[in-house]
């Protein structure tokens, strides 16, 4: 008997179709012909069986926060699993099993009534499945690792045979190679993930910081930042943000699992050789930090370009002044560089332990440009281009979960020698190439 869609299933006709099919990015925006929202694992088998049987083109969605709007296409199948988002939480073997469906604020609210903290991102609308699978960078990375460093499992949906779908456990014991794909790999590309085994960490306070410079201190400030940041204690994972010279604003934050007194003497070389106009540091309980580092504004649909790459030795003189000329001639106010200090746990791992690749790389950063409807898109775009082209000498490979369909050569930039391993898996999981999106990973005979 053919298999039909269980779950909330929406249409185009549907009057909630318009938020149920909207993306964070507004950008390219697209209009699929029917999205179900899976409330279980079994809605989950049969909207892949109903996909394959049908032979319908399909995405998987959860957080819809793919820059490159992976997770939606237009016409097909969008199967989506954000409202599946329990919790439960082990206090005595600090593991937990969370939904994949949820979001990283449900996530973080939920771990901290016991008490527990998963190294995780910032933005409380971005969603764990993305992140975990394609790595998951935060405050906490330099201390607790990525998010998929404390990955122990997970359950997920893949092809079976010529048109049917079933449902494995993959963990460093069983399924061992899908699981290695799963830490850092990639989101959509092998498979559905229904739910997340993850160790978690106790955590109580954590001591927090912000520190502003103008913009005529952007070289001194950056240079001893990038030159401290990555090399300070590890308990400190700290970010920086150049913004375009209208707004004459440079900060830099971050997050220290200590006393204020410790944090204030981890920043005294910051200090000492810049000029900040303003420092506040405060001692706080763990949920008001993360509170603190979600920016509203990042959890709203917007029109936005944004790339990164990874940075894996300070940038020279020359470089920066690229980054500062670039700054001074945005197309909006709006234009920014961010970037987050990494080393720390995060390089404890080697490149090949897990599909996460870059872990020699001192910082990740991005180039971000956000418009209003009506602006020309072109100009967003060509300034991140442009700015990511001139600055590619100081830069290299790209993270998985910050995709740009510019980058060429992205098989070598996100994955770099775990490229032909991730294909084996691909080959052996999904032999028909169901899970596929411009810059999936590809079966060899494709
Ligand atoms: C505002 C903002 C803030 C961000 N902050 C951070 C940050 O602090 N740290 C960081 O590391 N990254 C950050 N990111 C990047 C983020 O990690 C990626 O965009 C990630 O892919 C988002 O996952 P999602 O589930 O929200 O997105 P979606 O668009 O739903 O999915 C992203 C990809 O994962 C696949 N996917 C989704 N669900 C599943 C599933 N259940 N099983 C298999 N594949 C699935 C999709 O098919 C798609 O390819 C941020 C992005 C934005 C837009």
């Amino acid at each position: 008997m053919a298999t039909k869609l269980t779950g909330r299933v929406v249409h185009p006709d549907d009057p909630d179709y318009s938020e149920a099919r909207t993306n964070l990015n507004l950008y390219r925006s697209k209009f699929p012909g029917v999205i179900v929202f899976c409330q279980d694992e079994m809605d989950v088998l049969n909207a892949l069986k109903y996909a394959r049987e049908k032979d319908i083109p399909f995405r998987v969605r959860s957080g819809r926060h793919s820059y490159q709007n992976f997770s939606i296409l237009n016409k097909g199948l969008v199967i989506d699993i954000s409202e599946m988002t329990k919790v439960s939480v082990n206090v005595n073997r600090n593991t937990s099993d969370i939904e994949a469906g949820a979001d990283l604020g449900h996530v973080y609210q939920s771990l901290w009534k016991y008490g527990r903290a998963l190294p995780g991102g910032t933005e409380y609308s971005v969603g764990l499945a993305g992140l975990t699978l394609g790595g998951g960078i935060g405050y906490l990375s330099r201390i607790f690792g990525l998010t998929c460093d404390n990955l122990l499992g997970v359950r997920i949906v893949i092809p079976k045979g010529e048109d049917s779908a079933q449902v494995v456990e993959a963990t460093r014991w069983k399924n061992r190679e899908l699981f290695w794909a799963c830490c850092g790999g990639g989101g959509g590309n092998f498979g559905i993930v229904t739910q997340f085994k993850f160790r978690v960490h106790p955590i109580d306070t954590v001591s927090i910081y912000r520190m502003e410079w103008d913009f005529d201190q952007l070289e001194k400030a950056y240079d001893a930042w990038q030159n401290w940041a990555p090399f300070t204690d590890e308990k400190l994972t700290s970010s920086i943000e150049l913004h375009a010279k209208s707004q004459n604003l440079i900060f830099s934050e971050g997050q220290y699992v200590g006393s204020k007194e410790e944090l204030k003497k981890l920043l005294k070389p910051l200090v000492k050789e810049t000029d900040p106009r303003k420092i506040q540091i405060a001692t706080v309980p763990f949920n008001k930090a993360f509170d603190y580092f979600n920016y509203p504004a990042g959890n709203e649909p917007a029109y936005f370009k944004r790339s990164g790459s990874f940075i894996y030795e300070p940038i020279p003189e020359r470089g920066i002044q690229i980054m500062k000329k670039f700054l001074e001639n945005t197309p909006n106010e709006n234009a920014s560089i961010w970037q987050q200090s990494l080393a720390g746990k995060v390089q404890s791992v080697s490149p090949t332990e897990t599909a996460f690749y870059h872990r020699n790389a001192l910082i990740a950063q991005e180039y971000n440009t956000t418009w209003n409807k009506g602006e020309d898109a072109k100009d967003f775009v060509e300034w991140v281009v442009a700015l990511r082209k001139h600055m590619s000498p100081y830069t290299k490979g790209d993270y998985v979960n910050w995709p740009d369909l510019s980058i060429r050569d992205w098989p070598t930039s996100y994955y770099g020698e775990n490229f032909d391993r991730l294909r084996k898996v691909k080959t052996r999981i999904d032999p028909m190439n169901v899970f596929n999106f411009k810059q999936s990973i590809p079966p060899f005979w494709r």
